[in-house]
Parts: structure tokens; C-alpha cells; sequence
């Protein structure tokens, strides 16, 4: 069923509009990532979701309650709803265990030291229930406020740029830890980054954002793939565009011909029209060329250890990314043949 709503909502600061026309449904146990750059309003919608601010506009209801609209305002300790912040926000002066049990004051004694020793075993840091936070790394740090956040049985559990306090390795483990953690414990989850890697690879679903708005929610391949607009086609990776015209069952581009059957949901009204393929660096492959087979010329290439990239400026004019995994294939500045061979459908959008 649907946990969370947002239906409509806007939140304004002072006549400057942060967050406009927001609707999202959030499904039981999902986990949900709003992904988008800095300043759309990804913290304020989750501050929202929280109850840490009131929407200007639009109502939200978690499981069925009106929490806020409708002349309602439910505060955010009554929502059920747990929060990890970016900075951890670990009382400095508290071991890791009573950080854990800070939360749990209601609960009668027994039950608190049990749920307490549960949650220490569900991060995986039973031996460390002495420590103060000081004397833990970050990713042990980041597993205290997420068994802090879960201890109470939050209906929901928010995370605001979980990873951007961690060291670039840890952050690619940690990642899967908090999946792990989260699925374990059967929690509906919304996370915030700016980081699409990390988007893609910890959610259920993603919600791209941009300026207040959701551009798309969609499963991860899916945003990646078929993406809705130019703007989550170039925020999810690199976006090359080629022009092309539709003919009956194919579509004539300066790479050749591509058949209408590998172009995704393209309806007879664009018979004779331009539209643009999306390309992404993978669904190409470049090799060097003599002059009556090439099509283009490599004038830009970076060394990305498992990868190569290049730019490859065609003599149509048009410029295209491509990726290879032999680093000594291509040479800068050198003629090459570009051809599409992706084995997907290709997304496309009206010139
Ligand atoms: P994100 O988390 O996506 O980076 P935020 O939700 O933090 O974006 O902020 C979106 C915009 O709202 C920014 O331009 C920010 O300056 C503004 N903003 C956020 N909170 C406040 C506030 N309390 N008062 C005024 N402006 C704010
Ligand atoms: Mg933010």
C-alpha cells in the first residue's frame, strides 16, 4: 500500500518559491531516492515530509492521516517518522549505545536494553556499544545514527545526503550497507543526493528534481534509458544528441540508418519528422577508420582506468561521446568510424 502522500505541494520562503506542484506516493518498504542538483529543494521537500516545516501549499498524508493541509499540522515527533542527517548529528557526550537508546525513553526497561542490543547487532557494531562517538570512524558513526534513527520503529526513515561525510571508498560500501540495513528492517525509505551513481544504485525507485518539481519517477534503468526530458537525460550521465529523420520503419541519422523497432514508443505521427536520439556513451562504438568508412574525428579523449571516453566530432557537425574498455585503441585527433550499437531501445525527444 501507499505510505506517503504529497498531493500538490508548494512551500515558498518569503515569495521565493522552493518547492511548487510537489506530488509523490511512496509504496511500503520502498526505497525511494530524490536525486537532483543542489538547490531544487530536495532537503526542503524531506523537511517537509518531516514535519520541520509547513507547506505553503498542498496537503500530505502518511498512512491515510492528513499530517499537513486541510487545517492539519501534525508535529514532527508524533509523525513516526526518523531522520539521518548528513552530519550524523550524534550527541558527542553519549556512548553509542545510549545514542541508540535516546529515542526509546518511553519504553520500559527491558524491552529498551533489548531493542537497544537488536539494532547495535543490525549494524554490526555489538562490540562498540561503549564508544563515544569520537572514538568510532565515519562508517561506524554513520551506522550508530541509522540504528538511532530505526531503534523507535519509524513508520519511515529519512536520509539527507547520507554519504557525503564519507571518504569516497566508503561511501561506494557504506552504500550497500544501508541498503542491507534498511531492506532488513522492512522500512519505507526516501534518501536525498545529488549523486546519480548512488541514486541508481541504492534505490527502488528514483524521483529526479529540478527547480522545486519532479521531472520523472521511475525504477533506476528506466530514468537512465527513458529518460522524460533533456534535463534527466543530461543530470543521469552523459547525454550526446543525434539528429535523425523518421522514414517508415527507420530513422536516417548521420551515423546511418537506425530501425524504428530499436527507437522506444515512436508513433506514426513523426513519420517525416526530426526528432533526436539519445545517445549515451555506451551505445556507440567507435574504431579507426580510413577515409571512404569514417565518419568523424576523435578530438577529445580521457582516461578513466576501466574506460576510455572520447568526443567525437562528426562531419556532420554533430558531436558524440563514446566509451571503450582498450586504452590504446584510439588516438586523439584521429579519423574514426561511429556506429550505433546499443542493445537497447534508444529514448528520443522532438527537435
Ligand atoms: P537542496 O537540498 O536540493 O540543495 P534546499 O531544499 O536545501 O535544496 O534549498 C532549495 C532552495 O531553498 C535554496 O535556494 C535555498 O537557499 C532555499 N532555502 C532553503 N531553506 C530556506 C529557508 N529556511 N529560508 C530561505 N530560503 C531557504
Ligand atoms: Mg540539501
Amino acid at each position: 500500500g501507499v505510505v506517503l502522500e504529497l498531493d500538490d505541494i508548494g512551500k515558498h520562503f518569503g515569495g521565493e518559491p522552493v518547492v511548487s506542484d510537489l506530488s509523490l506516493s511512496v509504496h511500503d518498504g520502498e526505497i525511494l531516492t530524490l536525486l537532483g542538483p543542489s538547490g531544487c529543494g530536495k532537503t526542503t521537500t524531506l523537511r517537509l515530509i518531516a514535519g520541520l516545516e509547513k507547506p505553503s501549499a498542498g496537503q500530505i498524508r502518511l498512512d491515510d492521516n492528513d499530517v499537513a493541509g486541510n487545517g492539519q499540522f501534525v508535529p514532527p515527533e508524533e509523525r513516526g517518522v526518523g531522520v539521518v542527517f548528513q552530519e550524523f548529528a550524534l550527541f558527542p557526550h553519549l556512548t553509542a549505545r545510549e545514542n541508540v537508546a535516546f529515542g526509546l525513553q518511553e519504553w520500559d526497561d527491558t524491552e529498551r536494553d533489548a531493542r537497544v542490543e537488536e539494532l547495535l547487532e543490525l549494524v554490526g557494531l555489538e562490540t562498540h556499544g561503549d564508544h563515544l562517538p569520537d572514538e568510532l570512524s565515519g562508517g561506524q558513526q554513520q551506522r550508530i545514527a541509522l540504528a538511532r534513527s530505526l531503534a523507535p520503529e519509524p513508520e519511515m526513515l529519512l536520509l539527507d545526503e547520507p554519504f557525503s561525510n564519507l571518504d569516497v571508498d566508503l561511501r561506494v560500501e557504506m552504500r550497500e550497507e544501508v541498503r542491507r540495513i534498511i531492506k532488513e528492517t522492512g522500512v519505507t525509505a526516501i534518501s536525498v543526493t545529488h549523486d546519480q551513481e548512488e541514486a541508481l544504485s541504492i534505490s527502488d525507485r528514483v524521483a529526479v528534481m529540478n527547480e522545486g518539481n519532479i521531472e520523472q519517477i521511475d525504477v533506476p534503468e528506466r530514468v537512465f534509458q527513458q529518460p522524460k526530458s533533456r534535463f534527466v537525460a543530461g543530470f543521469l550521465g552523459h547525454a550526446s544528441f543525434l539528429s535523425g529523420e523518421v522514414h517508415g520503419d527507420h530513422v536516417t541519422t548521420s551515423l546511418g540508418r537506425v530501425l524504428r523497432d530499436d527507437v522506444n514508443g515512436l508513433a506514426h505521427q513523426y513519420d517525416g519528422s526530426e526528432i533526436d536520439l539519445l545517445i549515451r556513451p555506451d551505445d556507440v562504438t567507435a574504431y579507426p577508420a580510413n577515409d571512404s568508412e569514417a565518419n568523424g574525428r576523435v578530438v577529445y579523449r580521457r582516461y578513466l582506468g576501466p574506460t576510455v571516453l572520447y568526443r567525437v566530432e562528426l562531419d556532420s557537425g554533430e558531436t558524440i561521446e563514446c566509451m571503450h574498455n582498450h586504452s590504446d585503441r584510439i588516438k586523439l585527433d584521429e579519423r574514426v568510424a561511429v556506429r550505433v550499437t546499443a542493445d537497447h531501445e534508444l529514448a528520443w525527444f522532438p527537435a
